[in-house]
């Protein structure tokens, strides 16, 4: 008899594994994005862009999000409707996502619709590896370590609507960071290509950057504009 459960165990083993082992890789993710964006790019454009309640933010880059993605490219979204975004469990970073992670989006806002989307789309496909609150801690901590205004105005790179090298815009970022940017570019009022966000890859497991698996797509002139804010 128990030989008999013994093996009825067994076999039932050997069947749910392969199913457990599919749902891991097809529900997980090999890498982030951290994507931050310059605001003197998000409002010079033909569309324009609303200051957030708090008011203007600062002339610096500020967060877009964290983004789980696989090698080839492809990324998941939307992974988790039971995870809602829960202000309560990040009160004690609210007034630093203000500073670091404003919204630009019009109507104005307080940011918490940005932060509510960048959770539900991108940070709820990342479950396996952090939780909200070291979602949001993570992305906070990124930017101050990445300091990219810091490593381009290092170089001589300002935003002060002038024109620089595609390359000394990558270069300058290689130079302080340590890994190789991915720049995207957006066209302003006029249809001048411009920097408008910056990707950095970031380890699976969230604890630092790494040189990236794949860029994404997409391309800016040599030559780009850096508006100011
Ligand atoms: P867009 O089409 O404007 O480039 O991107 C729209 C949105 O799609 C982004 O804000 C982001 O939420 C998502 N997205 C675009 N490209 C990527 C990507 O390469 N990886 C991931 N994870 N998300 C992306
Ligand atoms: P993603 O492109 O990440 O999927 O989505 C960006 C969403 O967040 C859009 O619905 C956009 O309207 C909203 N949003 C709010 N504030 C900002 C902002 O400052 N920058 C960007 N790129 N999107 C914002």
């Amino acid at each position: 008899m128990k030989l008999l459960h013994a093996s009825l165990c067994l076999i039932s083993l050997l069947l749910v594994l392969p199913s457990i082992f599919a749902a891991s890789s097809t529900k997980d993710f090999d890498f982030f994005y951290f994507v931050q964006q310059w605001p003197g790019s998000y409002c010079d454009t033909q569309k324009s862009c609303c200051y957030p309640t708090s008011g203007k933010p600062a002339a610096d880059f500020g967060i877009h999000g964290l983004w789980p993605n696989y090698k080839d490219g492809t990324y998941p979204s939307n992974c988790d409707a039971t995870k809602p975004f829960d202000s309560s469990t990040i009160s004690d970073l609210i007034s630093s996502m203000k500073r670091s992670w404003p919204t630009l989006a019009c109507p104005s806002g307080s940011g918490e619709a940005f932060w509510e989307h960048e959770w539900e789309k991108h940070g709820t496909c990342s479950e396996s590896v952090i939780n909200q609150h070291e979602y949001f801690q993570t992305s906070l901590k990124l930017k101050q370590e990445t300091n990219l205004l810091g490593a381009l105005t290092k170089a001589g790179i300002n935003p002060d609507g002038n024109s620089y090298s595609l390359e000394s815009i990558r270069d300058s970022i290689k130079e302080s960071t340590g890994f190789t940017p991915y720049i995207e570019c957006n066209r302003d009022g006029s249809g001048n290509s411009q920097l408008y966000q910056v990707y950095l890859c970031v380890d699976r497991s969230a604890s630092g950057l790494i040189e990236c698996p794949v860029f994404p797509r997409g391309k800016c002139g040599t030559e780009i504009e850096f508006p100011s804010f």
